[in-house]
């Protein structure tokens, strides 16, 4: 029944302002799409000061804060959410660590950063945060319905 069915996991990717401007978009879209999750929302969009502020609270307190969030409302970023299980996690190995020089080759921040201040890309750490960013991000009516499409390879 519906009540014993897990419930099915999100997360929300985001192309800060220097992946765009870099002109890395199709790239960084391609090694989530080529993995093989369900993409379930995608939009351009130039992200408000809070907004940013919300995005990121539990690191309000740190010095980078301010700087933090002048990037990512320094020109428009590409908001994805992606569905599957195990997303957030595989998400977050493809994306590699938050200091791209200790990012491995192979991960987008390995292979296209070098600043832990500019690293191309965003992805929730937690299921939970992942429903969170995306009530945050989307509004209602902007995530794809799947449900009617058939989408054996997720299987
Ligand atoms: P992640 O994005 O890997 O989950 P955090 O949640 O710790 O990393 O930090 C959020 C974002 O804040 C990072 O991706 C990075 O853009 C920025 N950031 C984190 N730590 C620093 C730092 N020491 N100096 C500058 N920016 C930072
Ligand atoms: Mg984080």
């Amino acid at each position: 029944s519906s009540l014993l069915r897990k419930e099915v996991e999100q997360t929300y990717i985001m192309i800060k302002p220097d992946g765009v401007q870099r002109g890395l978009v199709g790239e960084i879209i391609s090694r989530f799409e080529k993995k093989g999750f369900l993409l379930k929302g995608l939009k351009l969009f130039q992200c408000p000061k809070d907004l940013a502020q919300e995005h990121y609270k539990d690191l309000k307190e740190r010095p980078f804060f301010p700087n933090l969030i002048d990037y990512i409302t320094s020109g428009p970023v590409v908001c994805m959410a992606w569905e599957g299980d195990g997303v957030v996690a595989s998400a977050r190995k493809l994306i590699g660590a938050t200091n791209p020089l200790q990012a491995e080759p192979g991960t987008i921040r390995g292979d296209l950063a070098v600043q832990t201040g500019r690293n191309v890309v965003h992805g929730s750490d937690s299921p939970d945060n992942g429903k969170r960013e995306i009530g945050l991000w989307f509004k209602e009516g902007e995530l794809a319905q799947w449900e009617s499409v058939q989408t054996p390879w997720l299987i």
